[in-house]
């Protein structure tokens, strides 16, 4: 998955988890029919399901731990209607007090199946996938939202066979279900696991743009972009060549896959929020209408497909043993999500320069932004980088507010850095003749097959990286993820470059940034993070405060960056009229060290192995 939080520093993160059906349940396949024809206009999606069911107690789940998302999200709040009838005649069901997402009933005698009714509320709370549904023109179904499950079964050997009506003629869909058939407005698919069904998101929408941009023998791959505009969908041609040779450049890399086909599903929409969410043989991506269009949103946000591409590799086909349970309700160990996103968010921001979405020359200000921010981060002298992981259900959803002190899901970025150190370690201690993409290739490769899972250990990556190089990679990861660690893994210096702060702004840290300054980030004045210890904090200064005006003068970002620069000549001290509860104060910032924004520089005589990292295998 890739999280859409904004740093000081602007950097996107990306969130993210299946295996195809190992062989056919014994009994009957549940009949899942979903009617979308009212989401565009009324965001809401009818279900019904006939289940095949024995007379006695039965419980039905609604899922609730969501693959890719880490976190117990299944969005409870917006089922509704919910009615269950065996032989046409209602069921009392009642809620397990102590599990909100089951569903208890008794089945009658003389039945063998009950079916199930309910409306599936769209769009209007939650993160991330329950917070998209649809627009006027588009809409994406995200199966797990919309169906219940028997308790007795597990993802793998509880079947479906699912079916949508679309809203009309004009809706066209794209999904990684196999065995599309459309009638009219009504489609159905193959008989699918709950695993492959839930993992198999599909998207449809009136403007359309489909391209097939790769292909090997009977697999392809495919882009598929929905909009809100004919114009937004159509600008997905600026995409669509970094997109092919995204696919090339994995396939060299990795020199294998573990999909059949693969389908990118991307929605461009300003009324519908951003998503990364990874899936085996296709991804859940969400931009806005304007992504191709603004060349700068394209570039700093261009890692959005790499990373969830990658995830087909790292995350789904090679998974942590603790995020495969056996059914949807049981909690996750996230605690290995450093491998899963930290290294994703390193493939995803690595492969978005192979594919030429970002300019190679962009690389090392990249890398400058990620690690000032994590240097700068006192969060980090409390909390490791494996607790931010362990932590993940509840810190995907925090508050931004004091993030740097709470500390983050850090082990996406720093993660990154992390692996940046190992890579670069690799490469040295080899003469270059292997790198991280040596261990990628190997562990996350193998050799082609179908979309199966293969669960993993911290022990297995140990072991897997020690037969790419030897190295004690136990004390490697001890340190970066079970210790303390007062400043980031740094994996630039020992190739070539050093960190300097400058008044000059980059692509990755704009101006008006006051982070590595007087050690704040605020929005049009509204305080949001406070850097413990900083000249801003020592100044009293915290979350929810306006700032008004600065030195006498009405506050803009451009007003304050002048005020602090001049009080690099000054020495003067810069005062602020603050607003905080409905109490206006004055205070004093001390602070004469002017704008500071992070860049790398060469250092001379030290070969440059950062850039080797960016370049690409093929043409
Ligand atoms: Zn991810």
């Amino acid at each position: 998955m890739r999280t859409f939080l904004i740093r000081g520093f602007g950097l996107s993160l990306l969130l993210c988890s299946l295996v195809l059906a190992p062989s056919q349940a014994a009994t009957q396949p549940i009949q899942l029919q979903l009617d979308a024809r009212q989401a565009p206009t009324q965001n809401i999606v009818f279900t019904h399901e006939i289940i095949p069911a024995a007379p006695g107690p039965m419980t039905l789940y609604y899922p609730k731990w969501i693959p890719g998302e880490h976190q117990p999200v299944g969005p409870i709040a917006n089922v509704a209607s919910l009615v269950i009838t065996a032989n046409g005649k209602r069921i009392a069901w009642r809620r397990d007090p102590l599990d909100m997402f089951a569903f208890e009933f008794d089945v009658p005698a003389g039945a063998d199946s009950i079916d199930v009714h309910f409306t599936y509320l769209g769009a209007t709370f939650g993160h991330y996938s329950s917070s998209r549904l649809a627009t006027h023109n588009l809409f994406v179904t995200t199966w797990n939202q919309n169906l219940l499950y028997p308790s007795t079964g597990t993802i793998q050997d509880t079947f479906f066979k699912p079916s949508i009506v679309l809203p009309g003629p004009a809706w066209k869909f794209a999904t990684a279900l196999t065995g599309a058939k459309r009638s009219g407005d009504t489609v159905t698919f193959d008989e699918v696991s709950l695993e492959h069904l839930i993992d198999s998101p599909l998207d449809s929408g009136t403007h359309v743009y489909r391209k097939r941009i790769w292909h090997e023998g009977t697999a392809s791959a495919y882009l598929n972009v929905f909009a809100d505009t004919q114009h937004e969908a159509n600008s997905a041609k600026i995409g669509e060549p970094h997109y092919a040779k995204l696919v090339r450049e994995m396939m060299a890399m990795y020199g294998a896959r573990h999909w059949r086909n693969y389908n990118f599903l991307l929605t461009l929409s300003d009324q519908m929020p951003g998503e990364g969410i990874e899936h085996h043989e296709s991804s859940d991506d969400g931009e806005t209408g304007s992504y191709f269009l603004n060349h700068k949103d394209f570039v700093r946000g261009g890692d959005l497909l790499s990373h969830e591409f990658n995830h087909s590799w790292d995350g789904k086909y090679r998974m942590p043993a603790g995020l495969y349970p056996d059914n949807l309700q049981i909690p996750y160990n996230d605690s290995l999500l450093w491998v899963y996103e930290g290294m994703t968010q390193y493939y995803g921001d690595v492969m978005s320069f192979r594919d030429g979405i970002r300019p190679a020359k962009q690389w090392p200000n990249q890398v400058a932004a990620m690690y000032a921010y994590y240097d700068n981060e006192p969060g980090r002298l409390w909390r490791t980088l494996g607790d931010t992981a362990t932590s993940a259900p509840f810190l995907y959803a925090a508050p931004y507010g004091y993030n740097a002190e709470r500390r983050s899901v850090d082990f996406y970025v720093e993660g990154a850095l992390m692996w940046l150190r190992a890579d670069s370690i690799i490469r040295a201690k080899t003469h270059d003749k292997k790198s991280l993409d040596t261990f990628a290739r190997q562990f996350f490769g193998g050799k082609t097959t179908g979309p199966i899972v293969v669960t993993y250990t911290r022990k297995d990556i140990i072991a897997g990286l020690n037969k790419v190089l030897p190295y004690n990679w136990t004390a490697f990861f001890h340190k970066w993820i079970d210790n303390i660690a007062p400043h980031p893994a740094n994996g630039f210096t020992p190739d070539g470059w050093k960190l300097v702060y400058t008044t000059k702004p980059t692509l990755w840290v704009p101006k008006n940034n006051f982070w590595y300054s007087i050690g704040l980030a605020e929005n049009h004045g509204h305080i949001g993070d406070v850097r413990f210890g900083s000249p801003a904090a020592v100044a009293t200064l915290g979350i929810d405060t306006t700032i008004v005006a600065v030195n006498g003068r009405g506050y803009s970002a451009a007003v304050l960056a002048q005020a602090i620069t001049d009080a690099a000549k000054s020495k003067a001290p810069i005062d602020l009229l603050v607003e905080h509860s409905d109490v206006y104060r004055s205070v004093q910032i001390n602070y004469t060290g002017g704008l500071r924004y992070p860049h790398l520089v060469r250092i001379k005589g030290v070969p440059d192995r950062l850039s080797q990292v960016v370049k690409p295998y093929t043409k």
